[in-house]
């Protein structure tokens, strides 16, 4: 333990989870345990909730949507999610412990993990206040004499979210927090690995807020089937999910029997194009950093860089200097950018790739294994790859690990293609002199979403989200609060 960790205070988070107004654990009895990347102990332990555990929330969240006024009362929506936000607020620090404490994420880089998510909230309470529910579109002509038509915005209904470990209190609020202001009941189902950023996110709500019993419970278990069960039951309207495509794919099919409404943020492996006129002392610095910040445990991060063959060797220089000197460390340590990987499988997994990738011709420029200073957490060295493949396996599969790969292009037209070679679709980069060329580029990317120069796609008020198999639906912006809502056109007299 460091003396940040003592000095904090608190380390663990809340064990019991929130089912139907109540702060209650598993019928099982069963408990399963966090641990701390960083330090690989057992950082202390929560509920094992089960399938009957989540069948009750379902039925919570069913008999809240339909047997109270919750989806009908926007001041009162509005009113219990600006109480969360200012309970959230007062929680920050504690949810930063947890964070950092259960993901192994740097306090240095926790602000866009806790405070941005904080603010969305207030972000959401008011989108939503302002929302148009009521739009009348006129009179129509119909073949019996004119009609005037209405359209009518409401509540999906009950919404299952299901979220990952890897940004888990700011994916837990970002599929929660909009569905609630539009109406909806919500299970919120945590990942595994990452239980207190949800479990204390029901104590919140429990304890600080008036949102009323079943309106939003959390479920945490160790067991996927849990999840499962979430995206199958027939009392569930909508699933919102981030995560794998392979899950995704099973939530899909699962949602088939009673065609429900999913909203999928998936897998990416993006690409970064550095056309030839871009400026590499600020592109390529950059484009390091992004990869390993976070332990590269992110879907938008670009971790496929294209370099013009002509500065190929430069660029390639610039980018191992920065990897080599990137600071890998305890995530408490202020300065320390990128922390562990979340788990010692992850980690695994992320070295069979690199070695997959070696395997296949690429050439390992710096890193590819586990840093010598530091023996114990789950921490991997910043790799570079270069000379790599477009079509092998290292390029195709989505890595979540601190790993860049190059490959040269001669052209702009190769550069796209190469980019689009994948069966994702989440985002991507372009770096340029010339914006609009580089304007031009992002829009032949066949992505959800595009950054130019560094400046980000990514924020509240735009809509993100994947095309091909990184996902289905936006998030963020008019368009991320319209998912969790349903357009109803009611006609009447003119
Ligand atoms: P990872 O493989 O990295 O753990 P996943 O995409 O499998 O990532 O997990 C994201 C979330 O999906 C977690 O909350 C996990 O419990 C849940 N999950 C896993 N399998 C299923 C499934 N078949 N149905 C629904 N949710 C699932």
């Amino acid at each position: 333990m460091t003396d940040a960790q003592v000095e904090s205070g608190v380390l663990a988070g809340e064990e019991r989870m929130l089912i139907d107004g109540e702060l209650c654990h598993s019928d099982s009895g069963a408990f399963f345990e966090v641990v701390d990347p960083a330090s690989e102990q057992v950082a202390g332990r929560v509920t094992d909730g089960s399938v009957a555990d989540m069948a009750r929330a379902v039925g919570a969240a069913r008999r809240a949507f339909d047997e109270t006024d919750w989806s009908r009362d926007l001041d009162f929506r509005y009113h219990c999610l600006i109480q969360l936000h200012e309970a959230l607020e007062r929680n920050a620090e504690r949810l930063r412990r947890i964070l950092v404490t259960e993901v192994g994420c740097p306090v240095t880089v926790s602000r866009s993990q806790i405070e941005s998510p904080i603010e969305e909230v207030e972000h959401w309470a008011e989108h939503g206040k302002a929302f148009e529910y009521l739009v009348d579109t006129g009179i129509h002509p119909t073949q019996l004499g004119p009609a005037r038509r209405r359209i009518h915005y409401e509540a999906t209904g009950v919404v299952g979210a299901i979220t990952p470990w890897n940004v888990p209190f700011y994916l837990n609020i970002a599929e929660t927090v909009p569905a609630l202001m539009a109406g909806n009941t919500v299970v919120l189902k945590p990942a595994q690995l990452t239980p207190w950023s949800g479990s204390e996110y029901g104590r919140i709500v429990a304890e600080e807020t008036d949102i009323p019993p079943g309106v939003f419970n959390v479920v945490v278990s160790d067991a996927n089937e849990v999840g499962a069960a979430l995206s199958a039951d027939p009392r569930v309207d909508m699933i919102t999910f981030t995560g794998s495509t392979a899950t995704g794919r099973a939530i899909l099919a699962a949602g088939a029997a009673t065609v429900k409404k999913t909203l999928l943020e998936l897998g990416g492996r993006s690409a970064h194009i550095v056309l030839d006129d871009a400026d590499f002392n600020a592109a390529l610095p950059m484009a390091a950093m992004m990869a390993c910040v976070m332990s590269g445990q992110s879907c938008i991060l670009p971790s496929r860089i294209l370099l013009p063959r002509s500065r190929y060797d430069e660029g390639l220089e610039i980018l191992k200097s920065m990897m080599e000197g990137f600071p890998v460390g305890d995530p408490w340590t202020p300065g320390v950018m990128q922390g562990p990987q979340i788990s010692e499988t992850q980690r695994r997994k992320v070295l069979g790739l690199i070695q997959d990738g070696i395997d296949s011709g690429a050439r390992l420029i710096t890193g590819g294994g586990i840093p010598e200073n530091l023996p114990t957490g789950y921490y991997t060295q910043p790799t570079l790859l270069a000379d790599v493949d477009p079509d092998a396996r290292i390029s195709q599969e989505e890595i979540f690990g601190p790993v860049l790969t190059a490959t040269p292009y001669d052209t702009d037209d190769e550069a796209v293609a190469i980019a689009n070679n994948s069966i994702y679709g989440l985002s991507g980069e372009v770096s340029g002199g010339d914006v609009e060329r580089a304007f031009a580029i992002a829009t032949r990317m066949r992505t959800g979403n595009v950054t130019i120069n560094g400046k980000s796609h990514f924020g509240i008020t735009s809509p993100f989200g994947g095309t091909k198999q990184s996902g289905l639906g936006r998030r963020n912006g008019d368009e991320g609060y319209r998912e969790y809502l349903e357009a109803k056109s009611i006609g009447m007299p003119a």
